[in-house]
């Protein structure tokens, strides 16, 4: 007699959602854990979304991660929240808790995970903060929980740098918070993160831009050498892994961290929330530098 297996779902909901490298990754995950789930993209428009989330609901679902533009959106048809994405007010995981729907943020542990894997501990560092947006939100959250010193935001646009800071000051009871919108105010920094979506290969960004001067890079540098700690520049961007910024922040003697680390993390988190396996990291990563090798020789 034939055994019927149950074939689930993960699911991302995104729009446009044809670029995503989670399919081939979380596919690989599943099939070395012995999970008999697929990993489906779901292209999502804004008007669709309530029904998308709807769909979620299905006993063969085991979750979703949700992605540009549903990341604020989708919080208002779930059934609860964590603390991390309450506070950051955005959710990139969705679990399935019977027919109920639970939101967290796994880009702000995917972060941290990534960061301490590289052998850096935040605690205590002078951090300059590139951006404003989510992902800058959910690392500035991050970053205040793992007590750094201090935090300068730096944003193009000032005024959300100064609203970001504004929140970031409920994160924390002893960091010092500035913003501004000019690298160069920032220059005392030892950690370095680009969470603006400069230097991108895709959405009409120059791929070989930077949102720092090679000059401001090697000044920073000057200037952290008289603590004792390395300096250290990430970049959130993966597309390319190496960026402009990372080259740049080679050449002036930093250490850097690309930004395909937090994508693997914020997504063996997922795996993890979804199936309650621990998720296979190697396996993961693997699939996940394939599908970038496979894209940058496309
Ligand atoms: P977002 O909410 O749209 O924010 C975009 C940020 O980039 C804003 O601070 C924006 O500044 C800034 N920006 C855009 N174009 C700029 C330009 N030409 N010059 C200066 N600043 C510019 O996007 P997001 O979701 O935060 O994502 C930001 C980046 O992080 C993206 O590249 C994304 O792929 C990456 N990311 C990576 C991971 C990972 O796992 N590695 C996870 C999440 C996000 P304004 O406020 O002035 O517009």
């Amino acid at each position: 007699m034939s055994r019927v297996v149950t074939v689930r779902r993960a699911v991302l909901l995104a729009h446009p959602a044809g670029h995503s490298l989670s399919p081939p990754m979380h596919d690989a995950a599943f099939a070395a854990s012995g999970v008999s789930a697929r990993y489906q993209a779901w292209d999502v428009p804004p008007r669709q979304l309530g029904a998308a989330v709807q769909r979620l609901r299905h006993a063969d679902v085991l979750g979703a991660n949700v992605t540009v533009p549903h990341k604020q959106a989708v919080m208002a048809h779930l059934d609860s929240l964590s603390p991390a994405a309450t506070e950051i007010g955005a959710v990139n995981v969705v679990s399935r808790r019977g027919e109920k729907l639970h939101g967290d943020n796994s880009d702000a542990t995917g972060f941290l995970r990534s960061l301490r894997e590289a052998g850096v501990d935040p605690a205590g560092r002078r951090v300059a903060l590139l951006g404003a947006g989510g992902a800058a939100c959910a690392v500035a959250w991050s970053l205040l929980q793992a007590n750094v010193a201090s935090l300068w935001i730096v944003n193009r646009s000032e005024g959300r740098a100064i609203e970001l800071r504004r929140r970031a000051a409920r994160w924390t009871d002893g960091a010092e918070l500035e913003a501004s919108c000019d690298p160069a105010d920032a220059v005392g920094a030892d950690l370095w993160i680009n969470a603006t979506s400069v230097g991108m290969r895709r959405d009409g960004h120059d791929p070989d831009e930077s949102p720092l001067d090679a000059a401001l890079l090697s000044a920073a540098a000057t200037a952290a050498a008289t603590c004792e700690r390395v300096v250290v520049a990430m970049d959130l961007v993966y597309r390319p892994r190496r960026t402009r910024l990372l080259r740049d922040a080679e050449a002036a003697g930093m250490r850097t961290i690309d930004g395909s680390g937090m994508l693997l993390h914020q997504g063996a988190v997922a795996f993890e929330t979804w199936t309650g396996v621990a998720a296979p990291l190697q396996v993961m990563r693997e699939a996940l530098e394939a599908a970038l090798r496979g894209e940058e020789m496309a």
